[in-house]
């Protein structure tokens, strides 16, 4: 996924561009007389806009901020639930809590993206939204998803913070719901350092999101910045044009990010496969995935438990699944859940086959720059270790 590893020269040029050409303005707005023209968080939004096909984008501060501002966009507030899935970036669950609604989280199946029926029977009358997560490079099964959500009447919100360029079913992660959010953030498919975007097709949805963004400006374009009016209570959750001028360069490098992603797990995934590689691997629901990660599941949490420590001794290293679960299994966030309608005394019997699914798995990063020689090595290592823990 690290489109840090495609960071360079280009990136570099455009922030030297920010300052030689403009003096370096780097407010998205205003400055009007002497910023000579460039707007670079606005031309970075067209970029996305058109590179994903939809309508509207809004470019925030990060993709915590694009979940908040979505749901912002909703007029998602206390006394409305959002569901969401149990192995998601803790984020996800923090613009819910931000936002003032209750957390509704259901187990994921084995593509480790929601279950569309886990969705379904958490319906409630107080349903406001769901929130899918395109985990891992890999899409959420939007279209059951988006099935049950029209039937019952629950906006969707895509987080696509780890799905920026991956398709399902030929639409773009982010635009088959109502508004979609991504994330540019120093691990992420391509980066600004920190920074995010909100996308939509709807235009009631795209001046609420823009409004709430930017301390509730209606963005009159008749008035100076400084005269416009406000339409409702908003924050602060810009984007800079530092940002901006890197995320337009980043979006153009996206194409050979994910194909680069993708030759190097394919041919890791043959090998294995070839080797008759005895353990389960995730289910993809489209093969327009990113392919930054290769996901398998062992047979029971001991026996990858044991794999990990083959792992450790043979040099090699994994992705989020297990290492960093403590920040996106919902199991673990025993701090949330303080005043929490559905979990304050009952989380820690919640989400058991989210925990069986992913204490038996272990994700093997996939790289832009791995070598033949990477992949070979890593495995021979992985088909190795299986014969060992079988
Ligand atoms: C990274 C991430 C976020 C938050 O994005 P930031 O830019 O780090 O704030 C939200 N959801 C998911 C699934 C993520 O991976």
């Amino acid at each position: 996924m690290p489109g840090f590893e495609v960071f360079g020269e280009e990136e570099r040029k455009a922030i030297n561009d920010l300052f030689d050409a403009n003096g370096g303005i780097l407010f998205a707005h205003g400055f009007d007389s002497i910023r000579k023209g460039i707007y670079r968080v606005r031309e970075f939004e067209a970029s996305v806009s058109q590179k994903f096909q939809v309508p509207y984008a809004q470019a925030v501060s990060s993709g915590s901020a694009a979940l908040r501002v979505a749901l912002a966009a909703l007029n998602v507030g206390p006394g409305d639930e959002v569901i969401i899935p149990a192995f998601t970036y803790i984020a996800t669950a923090e613009a819910v809590l931000q936002a003032g609604a209750d957390l509704v989280i259901v187990d994921i199946d084995e593509s480790f993206n929601m279950d569309p029926n886990a969705f379904g029977s958490a319906i409630s009358p107080q349903t406001k939204a769901v929130i899918p997560v395109h985990m891992m490079g890999a899409p959420a099964e939007m279209d059951r998803i988006m099935e049950i959500a029209q039937a019952s009447n629950v906006s969707v919100v895509e987080d696509a913070a780890q799905g920026v360029g991956g398709k399902f079913k030929g639409q773009s992660l982010g635009t088959i719901g109502d508004l979609g959010c991504f994330s540019f953030d120093a691990g992420k498919v391509i980066i600004t350092g920190e920074g995010g975007m909100v996308v939509t097709s709807d235009q009631s949805f795209y001046e609420k999101a823009r409004s709430f963004h930017d301390h509730g400006h209606k963005y009159l374009s008749s008035v100076p910045r400084g005269l416009d009016d406000a339409v409702s209570v908003g924050f602060n959750y810009r984007m800079m044009e530092l940002q901006g001028a890197i995320g337009i360069v980043q979006l153009s490098k996206l194409d050979f990010i994910i194909s680069s992603q993708r030759k190097n797990k394919a041919k890791l995934k043959s090998k294995l496969v070839e080797n008759n590689f005895p353990f389960k691997f995730r289910k993809i629901h489209d093969q327009n995935e990113l392919g930054d990660a290769l996901i398998f599941m062992l047979e029971n949490r001991e026996q990858a438990l044991k794999f990990l420590d083959c792992m450790k001794r043979e040099g090699l290293a994994t992705k989020n699944i297990p290492d960093a679960m403590r920040w996106h299994f919902a199991k673990h966030w025993k701090h949330l859940y303080a005043n929490s309608k559905h979990y304050k005394d009952s989380y820690q019997n919640q989400w058991q086959r989210s925990a069986d699914i992913l204490e038996s798995s272990i994700a093997i990063p996939i790289m832009i720059r791995m070598s033949d020689e990477d992949i070979e090595g890593t495995a021979l290592k992985l088909l190795k270790i299986s014969k060992e823990v079988m």
